[in-house]
């Protein structure tokens, strides 16, 4: 079977507000046309619009399946990001405005940033880091974590950061994987008005940690120096931020680096499996998430930025650290929960700070869905202009609502496909030029090739299939660390003998107007009665139900069928579960796609088993669904709910 059959329709179309248009940096389809031109020659000229202290030789050396991008260039990501705003009107610009989750504020200017970067890489030089050496950052998000992921880019360490909601297992093996020398971690965090014992986490973790010879210990609990209740630091081995800041010297030479080194690692999320350790190099990286921060959100001078991701995952670094800060942006960065102390904080924050362009995942819009519409309407939000979205596909219903009511009809909504291994944005919207159609990426950013096949290597036109990059790109990984064999077998094996293909691993339709849906994992896809059909589809439909806030889909095996249909359904605020619900839903999504997709079981639930950057895992619940021992949960948000869930779903049979 090669084509995903697809089923559902939408035909809703959003074509960019006239005043949005006229003032957007992309307002005709000028660039849109530069997509046609060579991708070679479109990323040099973006390139070019970064600093480079040595220009490069080549732009790209193609030896499938890796790529080398601008060979014999040399520059420095905190150069980019900090040292080239401060000679001229952004020097005092704000750079950072930072809210902690119990209501602290900082803020920092470029000027600002310029010093705690070049102090924070003089600590590492003085815990003896060296270009190449690997830096584990473990921290909350606070400015800080910011400032050493930048220091490290200053003096060429490469960083891996994890994010701080992990268990010292998983900060282990993660720290293990790539030998790092050095931990940067905080004595806690704040979530949901809790602390997290981020110190006592690492000090648990590195128990079991040769490689690692400093701690560099942030004081994030207010509660006064010296105070080791939550810290309790190892002399020699441990060493407080603060203190050694004012122990070293105020300027740091950038390390003049090559294009191809690298700049840091990074772990996926673990939806579908045991996290792989992404590695991205200087040049392209940069040069990806620079032209697609300005370009997508059209990112202008006077514009206040908030991407809601935390640092811990791909999001954050490039969209909240190096693309913002290369383009001189102004960004909220926020430590918490969206529901501390109430369920409206990201709106207080929107309205406090005037944000411009907000960009988060379905995820978060659902549960804003399912928290109902009181909690916005209480605040102004009349400074946004653009909204985005990214991390999982977003259901049409979802889209509309946060069309709504968060964009007050007033907003695109740049839909954004992408993944830890391309390092920046590849399926998205241009927001001056796309008329955006709910639950649709649209079409590849300028520069980014991409084609939908069946197995065979067949182009699909119009359909279903699965999706490829054709073409290299500059912000590709470069290998998974330590195991390049599993790179080109993870990525560059699913059509024989076609090592240029790029495999994300995820399918989609195009449909008539030539704009790409995705229809999430093709792993997830479901089989039923010799019909594929994506897991998104089904979901959707439910999720376009009143009664429906949040739906999960899988296919569980089924004599006749090959596979049934099992549905994991949370509800709106306002319904509650019972038979004849369980019944309408059915025919909701046979009335919406047909009788082939109707669900045989469903499933009430509070919650969803989620990763921790708040993806639906599948996969553990096609575990529950046939009935299994669990997969691997250690990325797991909440190991209860899938507990609970299990328990539920045998107590139905
Ligand atoms: P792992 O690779 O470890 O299983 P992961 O794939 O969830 O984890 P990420 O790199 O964080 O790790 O996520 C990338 C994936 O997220 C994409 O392959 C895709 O499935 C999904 N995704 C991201 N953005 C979108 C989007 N806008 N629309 C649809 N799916 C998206
Ligand atoms: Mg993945």
């Amino acid at each position: 079977m090669s084509d995903i059959d697809v089923l559902l329709q939408e035909t809703r179309s959003f074509p960019p507000p006239s005043d949005f248009r006229v003032t957007a940096r992309v307002h005709d389809a000028r660039l849109q046309d530069d997509a046609s031109m060579d991708p070679v020659n479109f990323w040099a000229r973006e390139a070019s619009e970064l600093t480079w202290s040595k220009p490069w030789d080549t732009v790209l050396e193609w030896t499938p399946p890796h790529a080398k991008w601008f060979q014999g260039g040399q520059l420095n990501a905190s150069v980019n990001c900090v040292d080239r705003h401060i000679h001229g009107p952004r020097r005092n610009k704000a750079a950072i405005i930072w809210e902690g989750e119990p209501g602290d504020r900082r803020t920092f200017t470029y000027w600002d940033m310029y010093r705690e970067v070049n102090l924070a890489a003089n600590m590492l030089k003085k815990l003896g880091v060296v270009k190449g050496d690997r830096v584990a950052i473990y921290l909350p998000m606070i400015p800080e974590a910011i400032f050493a992921m930048l220091a490290c880019a200053r003096i060429g360490a490469v960083h891996t950061v994890v994010f701080g909601g992990f268990s010292p297992e998983s900060l282990r093996d993660r720290i293990n994987d790539c030998g790092c020398k050095v931990l940067i971690t905080a004595d806690g965090g704040y979530r949901r008005g809790q602390i997290v014992p981020l110190k006592r986490n690492a000090d648990e973790a590195l128990k079991d940690c040769p490689t690692i010879e400093h701690v560099l210990v942030v004081m994030r609990r207010r509660s006064g120096v010296g105070d080791e209740t939550f810290a309790e630091m190892q002399e020699g081995r441990d060493h407080w931020w603060h203190r050694l800041k004012r122990q070293v010297p105020k300027h740091c030479e950038p390390e003049v680096m090559d294009a191809e080194d690298l700049l840091f690692i990074l772990y996926t999320s673990g939806t579908t499996g045991k996290p792989k350790g992404i590695v991205h190099t200087t040049g392209g990286y940069m040069t990806g998430v620079a032209s697609t921060t300005k370009y997508v959100f059209d990112l202008k001078e006077e514009d206040v930025y908030w991407c809601t991701a935390d640092i811990g995952w791909i999001t954050g670094h490039s969209y909240l650290v190096y693309g913002p800060l290369a383009n001189g942006a102004t960004q909220v960065v926020y430590e918490g929960a969206p529901d501390w102390p109430e369920k409206d904080r990201f709106w207080q924050i929107c309205e406090r700070y005037g944000v411009s362009i907000f960009y988060t995942a379905p995820t978060a819009i659902r549960a804003f869905m399912k928290w109902g519409t009181p909690y916005v309407e209480k605040h102004d939000l009349s400074q946004l202009r653009l909204l985005g979205s990214v991390g999982e596909p977003i259901n049409p219903e979802a889209w509309m609502w946060y069309h709504k009511h968060i964009g007050q009809e007033r907003c695109p909504i740049v839909d954004t496909w992408w993944q830890t291994e391309t390092g920046a944005i590849m399926i998205t919207p241009l927001p001056g030029v796309t008329a955006t159609k709910p639950g649709s990426a649209t079409t590849p950013f300028p520069g980014i090739k991409t084609a939908l096949l069946d197995t065979a290597g067949n182009e699909i036109g119009v359909g279903g299939g699965l999706l490829a990059i054709t073409h290299p790109w500059p912000s590709m990984l470069r290998t998974i660390w330590g195991d390049d064999a599993r790179y080109v077998d993870t990525y560059f094996t699913k059509w024989p003998n076609r090592l240029d293909l790029y495999f994300p691993g995820d399918g989609a339709k195009r449909d008539d107007d030539g704009y790409l849906w995705i229809l999430g994992r093709v792993d997830d896809v479901l089989n039923v009665a010799g019909h594929r059909i994506g897991t998104m589809e089904v979901e959707s439909a439910l999720v376009d139900h009143p009664a429906v806030a949040e739906a999960a889909v899988v296919g569980k095996a089924h004599e006749i069928k090959g596979q049934a249909i099992a549905a994991f359904v949370s509800l709106r605020a306002g319904f509650t579960p019972s038979g004849s619900l369980r019944d309408e839903l059915r025919e909701h999504v046979a009335m919406k796609i047909g009788a082939l997709a109707r669900p045989d079981d469903i499933l009430f639930s509070a919650d969803l088993p989620k990763t921790r950057s708040g993806k639906i895992m599948r996969r553990l619940l096609r575990d529950i669904a046939e009935g299994r021992a669990l997969g691997d949960t250690t990325t797991l948000a909440d190991p209860s709910v899938v507990a609970a869930l299990k328990d539920q779903y045998e107590a139905q049979e």
